[in-house]
């Protein structure tokens, strides 16, 4: 017998099965790998295995959001950032790991935890009763994705193979950038200067086109080879290799774009688009990619108006399935149309082993209150935990919802006057004041 039912033993499910366990639940977790299944892109069957890189990013809690999420993953007990933290390896102000010493690690406190189950079962259907949490990531297996897809409708489960670059707002130089819709078209809820605009001029424009077709690629996995590119989202570097004037009369036209230090259309633009309610990240539109990371920055760098662009996302390239979670689920995770199952980690639309992880924490502990009666209130959206469950379940439009790494753009932003240079601490600062004063309200439910 058990208290809940956690399917796929990742970075999510095995941090949610550690939480409801240590809270006094019994949990059964399910887990294909093992049992006979595997993914595309696991190697092995441990829990929580690190299927690409070994790194939990930056671990500086003062001036990094990811940094911040770990100290709030460890403020409360998180088993992942336990575990990581017992098998680092040397990797500057990064958490890096030895992989398998860590998955090693999590799968034995899973283990030897008397209220938790491992069974080595892949799962097929969503339970129709039971408090269950669905955690099995960005390649769930086909089965349970469709029984997913019918529960949720039909177009609810979206896949992509192409990401577009995110801009930090602050970062963009409004001496040379301007705000301008097309035409200065005035949309539902805009003032007909809904967009940043960028100019280039025919040389510029022409140098950038042979940089994306120079430009250093992601290759294709053999897995991948099949996939065809989603609908309207083809990475710009193949419209470049199309020909020389693919972009210009594509994502890139500058028609109708008066730019008003020239009073003239720009030969050629790039144009960014609001990514979040709070106007700090700009999406770069139309600029989905593979170019690998550096070759991105390197010359995402040479657009003007974008010479110090910071870049809350790269664009990338994988396989990726998620779920409209700001429509389909309540602010405690859970699935509107079927409340006892909640969903948690990357298939929320969360990017990121670590932002995984703390999804997998959020959605045990709102679980655990649950189980005993009580409703936990969400972590308030100072803190990095509250700013990227708000992008999950209500910060982000539904219909261009993309998954996202933690960042600072994801959170209410400062007061105007302090300093730029002061900016990260006065997050990180104002984030742990918010979390105390959380878990102290925590209390208060738990008691
Ligand atoms: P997972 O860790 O994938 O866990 C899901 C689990 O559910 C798996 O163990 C799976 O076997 C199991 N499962 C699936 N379906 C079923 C079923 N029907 N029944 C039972 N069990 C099931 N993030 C980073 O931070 N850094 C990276 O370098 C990185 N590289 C990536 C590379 C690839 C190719 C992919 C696809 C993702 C990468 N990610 C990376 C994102 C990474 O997947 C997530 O960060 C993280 O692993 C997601 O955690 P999760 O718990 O949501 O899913």
């Amino acid at each position: 017998a058990h208290d809940i039912h956690i399917i796929g033993g990742g970075l999510a499910g095995s941090e949610a099965a550690w939480q409801l366990a240590e809270a006094g639940y019994r949990v059964r977790l399910s887990e294909m790998r093992g049992g006979g299944d595997m993914t595309p892109a696991h190697q092995g069957d441990t829990l929580a295995e690190m299927v690409c890189s070994n790194s939990f990013r930056s671990d500086d809690g003062d001036s990094n959001a990811v940094g911040l999420l770990h100290r709030e993953m460890r403020t409360l007990g998180s088993i992942i950032m336990r575990e990581a933290d017992a098998t680092k390896v040397p990797a500057g102000s990064a958490l890096a790991v030895d992989r398998d010493l860590f998955s090693g690690g999590v799968t034995n406190a899973l283990a030897n935890h008397p209220n938790i189950t491992i069974v080595r079962e892949r799962i097929d259907t969503l339970p129709s009763e039971g408090m269950t949490i669905v955690a099995t990531g960005p390649l769930t297996a086909a089965g349970l994705a469709s029984s997913i897809g019918e529960a949720t409708g039909k177009d609810a489960l979206a896949f992509f193979d192409a990401i577009a670059p995110i801009v930090y707002r602050d970062s963009i130089d409004m001496d040379i950038a301007w705000m301008a819709s097309r035409w200065d078209k005035v949309g539902p809820i805009g003032d007909g200067k809904d967009y940043i605009n960028c100019p280039m001029d025919k040389e510029q424009y022409h140098a950038f086109v042979q940089g994306l077709v120079d430009g250093d690629k992601t290759e294709f996995k053999d897995w991948e080879k099949d996939t065809p590119y989603f609908e309207g989202c083809m990475p710009i570097e193949v419209m470049a290799e199309r020909g020389p004037e693919t972009l210009r009369f594509g994502p890139m036209k500058g028609v109708g774009l008066d730019n008003p230090r020239t009073g003239r259309w720009p030969y050629a633009v790039v144009q960014l688009r609001q990514d979040n309610a709070l106007g700090t990240l700009w999406n770069m539109v139309g600029f989905q990619t593979k170019l690998k990371h550096a070759a991105q920055v390197e010359l995402f760098r040479t657009i003007p108006g974008l010479e110090k662009a910071e870049f809350a996302r790269l664009g990338g390239l994988h396989r990726n399935s998620f779920i409209r979670s700001p429509e389909l689920l309540d602010q405690q995770l859970r699935l509107k149309s079927a409340p006892h199952i909640r969903f948690a980690g990357q298939i929320t639309g969360c990017e990121g082993y670590v932002e995984s992880a703390a999804i997998g924490l959020v959605a045990a502990r709102f679980a655990a209150a649950e189980l005993g009666g009580r409703t936990l209130p969400p972590p308030p959206p100072e803190t990095a935990l509250g700013a990227l469950l708000g992008h999950i379940t209500g910060g982000a439009d539904a219909a261009s919802y993309q998954p996202m790494n933690v960042n600072f753009g994801l959170f209410p932003p400062l007061a105007e006057d302090v300093r730029k240079k002061d900016r990260k601490l006065g997050y990180t600062q104002r984030a742990g004041t918010a979390l105390a004063e959380w878990m102290k309200a925590a209390e208060g439910v738990a008691a």
